[in-house]
């Protein structure tokens, strides 16, 4: 999402890193991704066709700020055109833009929440911060919590198609 007005701060009802993962793995094992590797590109399409949202994707120049965002108002993830065929190679950092913007239609929009802009000068904590909530639901999604126990970051990476610095910081949050 790009709404980020001056230096205010997007402020939604509060979820924790459980809350969040909860919501992954249910999600998970509906669609039977327990501990697999997901096919983002895959997900996105029959999510937003159940769900009845749509996804465009667009020429970068279009995109001027940001790599991919969801506009709750029409419903649609507008994705640049280098993220979605860098997604399909299997480029982390373009999975992980993917899955945060599904973070966001989940979190921020099917699941109704109420979202606040805030100034600048006001205190929003991180479980309240739009843009924490998005990048946590991304790194929960990918990565299977209960697979990691003992395996190293490059495992955790390669695995599940994340970043080495998502794989850490997952490693680090595996016990909440
Ligand atoms: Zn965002």
């Amino acid at each position: 999402m790009e709404i980020q007005k001056n230096s205010s701060k997007i402020k939604v009802k509060p979820l924790s890193r459980k809350d969040i993962r909860n919501i992954a793995e249910t999600l998970k094992k509906k669609w039977g991704l327990k501990g697999k590797k997901i096919n983002i590109l895959k997900f996105l399409e029959i999510f937003v066709s159940l769900v009845k949202y749509e996804y465009e994707i667009v020429e970068d120049s279009q995109l001027k700020t940001n790599y991919a965002e969801f506009d709750p108002s029409d419903k649609v993830m507008r994705i640049r055109e280098s993220v979605y065929s860098g997604a399909a190679k299997g480029n982390t950092r373009d999975r992980f833009t993917i899955a945060h913007e599904i973070g966001h239609m989940i979190l921020h929009s099917l699941m109704d929440a109420e979202i606040k802009f805030c100034r600048f000068d006001e205190t929003v904590k991180s479980y309240e911060d739009i843009e924490w909530q998005a990048n946590t639901f991304a790194a929960e999604f990918l990565v299977d919590f209960s697979e990691i126990e003992y395996m190293n970051i490059d495992e955790i990476s390669e695995k599940f198609g994340v970043s080495r610095k998502v794989a850490q910081i997952q490693k680090e949050k595996l016990y909440l």
